[in-house]
């Protein structure tokens, strides 16, 4: 399963919520990517590099291990966080953390769209074990992490969406080991 690219997130983000004042010529001010399966104790950082690509002197990371399991929302708000300290440091010029002037432009995000919902924290589970298994609905595609196989389970959305919330062997999940942890 391919990462989610994240440099389209990226532009639209910037777009609506910093005024395109993270991109210069069309490319972003600072370092974007994916991390390997290491980052496993926070969801996304933001910070200074001391590697410069052009005009880049700054990176943003995402969890790969944390966030490829979870709905596009978590990379959104995560990414969104990272962007919020990045456009202070950047962009503002300001020293601050999560400080008045982060809380602020994390609420007129949170209050201007429905998609996300920025936190101080990145509340996702940071799973002792990576999931073993990856259940996927063969119908809707929707894909969920499993410690375990459970035999005869089907996909709950797809059984409500077409046949009266009852069990068919339709929507039977199928398993794929999870590339999680590896
Ligand atoms: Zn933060
Ligand atoms: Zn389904």
């Amino acid at each position: 399963m391919p990462l989610i690219p994240l440099l389209p997130i990226f532009h639209r983000l910037s777009r609506e919520h910093f005024g395109g004042s993270l991109v210069k010529e069309s490319k972003p001010i600072l370092g974007l990517r994916w991390s390997d399966g290491r980052l496993r104790k926070t969801a996304g950082l933001y910070r200074r590099t001391s590697r410069v690509f052009g005009n880049q002197r700054a990176e943003i990371v995402l969890s790969k291990p944390l966030l490829e399991l979870l709905p596009l929302s978590a990379i959104e708000s995560t990414l969104c966080h990272e962007m919020i300290h990045a456009w202070i440091d950047l962009v503002l010029n300001k020293d601050e953390g999560h400080g008045p002037t982060f809380r602020a432009q994390m609420e007129v995000i949170n209050a201007t769209q429905q998609n996300f919902q920025v936190s101080i924290r990145h509340k996702f589970p940071t799973p002792k074990n990576p999931p073993k298994w990856l259940a996927i609905c063969p119908i809707c595609g929707i894909q969920a992490p499993y410690q375990r196989r459970v035999p005869q389970a089907a996909c709950k959305k797809c059984c409500n969406k077409h046949n009266d919330g009852k069990w068919h062997e339709s929507f039977l999940l199928t398993y794929v080991p999870s590339r999680c942890g590896v």
